[in-house]
Formats: structure tokens, C-alpha cells, sequence
């Protein structure tokens, strides 16, 4: 065995030991690129110890996006932002540099069905995740069914904690299914647990007047609005549904004469 190779049995035993797959990968072939560039030893150490962190922050951005259970790849480049308000534009553009959620701030997204919602709910979902947040997605409906489960097994206050490792919790279409009073109880609570440590994220189709349909008391829809909004960026989307108006825009192909 050549002393070259006997090095490179060194190194592939560390790398295992170390848990450094990447440094494995592309030692060899990074040694050979700086041989052939003379780079100096340190800088090839550096060239490594990079491509290890890069590989390292990808896995970790993919495994984040994995666990936040995202319905659907929705990202902020496909969005149009021409059919949204300036307003709106300049606030999702904040959003979407993720410094809300080291705040703890709240974001509440509300519209008529097919405007963008949960587009921008997961496509700010996944620029958190980028920014290195651990965000959790689910409807709603969803999330108390979770902690009705949770309450009834006398495990409520331990699920609130649990959820807290999520920085961001997407909350996807309140209000299209009423809640009962339990359910109701129970999204107060979450809101209320979160306050002021981590952020929520709202969907909606009612405005915040019709809370009170959706969780069926004035009295709780206003302490959670109330709790919701005093840290929150709240965009209103007005419009038609942008499937709709895509239809209306999209000219319908001109059948071909026949020859
Ligand atoms: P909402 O949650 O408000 O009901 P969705 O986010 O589900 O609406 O949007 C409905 C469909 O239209 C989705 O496929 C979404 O990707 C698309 N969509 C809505 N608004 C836009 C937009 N401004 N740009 C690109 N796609 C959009
Ligand atoms: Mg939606």
C-alpha cells in the first residue's frame, strides 16, 4: 500500500469516526484540484471544512421542510405579486427575510378563497425553514384536533410545550369550518401559549369582525384576536381568486384551421 493511500485510510476512518460524510466525499479529488492549483495546505483545509458545511446546512434546510409537513411546494418566486396591493407586497417582502420569528411575532394572512393565501403561508413556511427556523404546518382544524386529542389523554400543557420547539406554527383556513366551543377553548389556548415566545401563523377567509362565527363566542374571539394582533403583521388580500382571474387572462388557445 502506497503511503498516499495509507492517508487516505486515515482520513476515511476519521471522517467516519467524526461523522463528517461530506469531508469523505471530496478530499481526494479537492487534494488533486489543489496540487494542480498549489494551493497552500490551508487553503485546502478551508476548501473542505466548506464543502462540509455546505452539505451540513443543506441537510439541515431539507430535513426542516420535511418535518414542517408543507401540503404543497409553494415558493415566493412563483408567486405574482402584481395581483397583490403594494402594501401587501412590501410587507411579505419583510416577511420574508424571517426576522418575525425570532420576535415571536404573529402573522395573519386574510382574504376570499383563492387569492394567495396559503401560497405565501408555505412559501414564508420555507423561508423561515431556510433561516434556519423550525416551522410545523397544518390546517387549522388540524391543530385542534391535535390538542383535542392531546386534552382528553390529560396531556395539553405537555403538547402546548412540545409544539414550542416549532418557532412557527402555520394555522391554514380559519374559518371555513366552524369550531365547536371545546375546539374554540382549545385555539384560545394555543395563542395564548405562544404569546410573546413563539409566532403563529394565520390563514383565513373571514375578517377579524367574523372571528366570532368561526369560534362561536365574541368574548373568546376577541381575547385571542386580541393576543394575536398586539405583535402581528396583519395583510388583508383583497381581489378574485387568482385561478378564476388566471382563466379569464389566459386566452384560450385558437383552435387550428383545418388543412
Ligand atoms: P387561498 O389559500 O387564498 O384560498 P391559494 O393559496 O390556495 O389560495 O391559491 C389558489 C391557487 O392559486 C394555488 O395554486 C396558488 O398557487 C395560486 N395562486 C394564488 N395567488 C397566486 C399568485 N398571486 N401568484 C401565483 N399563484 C397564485
Ligand atoms: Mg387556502
Amino acid at each position: 500500500m502506497s503511503a498516499r493511500d495509507q492517508v487516505a485510510g486515515e482520513i476515511i476512518h476519521a471522517t467516519r469516526e467524526l461523522k463528517l460524510p461530506t469531508v469523505r466525499e471530496v478530499f481526494a479529488s479537492l487534494a488533486d484540484q489543489a496540487r494542480a492549483e498549489a494551493w497552500s495546505h490551508e487553503e485546502y483545509l478551508a476548501g473542505v471544512l466548506a464543502r462540509q458545511i455546505a452539505s451540513r446546512t443543506t441537510n439541515a434546510v431539507n430535513t426542516r421542510m420535511t418535518q414542517a409537513r408543507f401540503p404543497a411546494t409553494k415558493t415566493l418566486a412563483e408567486f405574482d405579486f402584481t395581483m397583490i396591493a403594494s402594501q401587501a407586497r412590501d410587507l411579505v417582502a419583510h416577511l420574508a427575510t424571517s426576522t418575525f420569528v425570532p420576535k415571536a411575532d404573529n402573522v395573519i394572512l386574510l382574504g376570499p378563497p383563492g387569492v394567495g393565501k396559503t401560497h405565501l403561508a408555505i412559501a414564508l413556511g420555507r423561508e423561515a425553514c431556510q433561516h434556519g427556523w423550525r416551522v410545523a404546518f397544518d390546517s387549522a382544524n388540524g391543530w385542534v384536533t391535535r390538542l383535542a386529542s392531546a386534552h382528553q389523554t390529560g396531556r395539553l400543557d405537555g403538547e402546548l410545550r412540545r409544539l414550542d420547539r416549532y418557532r412557527l406554527l402555520i394555522c391554514d383556513e380559519l374559518g371555513y369550518l366552524p369550531l365547536d366551543a371545546q375546539a374554540a377553548s382549545l385555539f384560545f389556548q394555543l395563542v395564548a401559549h405562544r404569546y410573546e415566545r413563539a409566532s403563529i401563523l394565520i390563514t383565513s377567509n373571514l375578517s377579524f369582525a367574523r372571528w366570532g362565527e368561526t369560534l362561536g363566542d365574541e368574548v373568546i374571539a376577541a381575547a385571542t384576536i386580541d393576543r394575536l394582533v398586539h405583535h402581528a403583521q396583519v395583510i388583508t388580500i383583497d381581489g378574485d381568486s387568482y385561478r378564476t382571474r388566471h382563466h379569464r387572462t389566459t386566452p384560450t388557445p385558437k383552435k387550428e384551421p383545418h388543412q
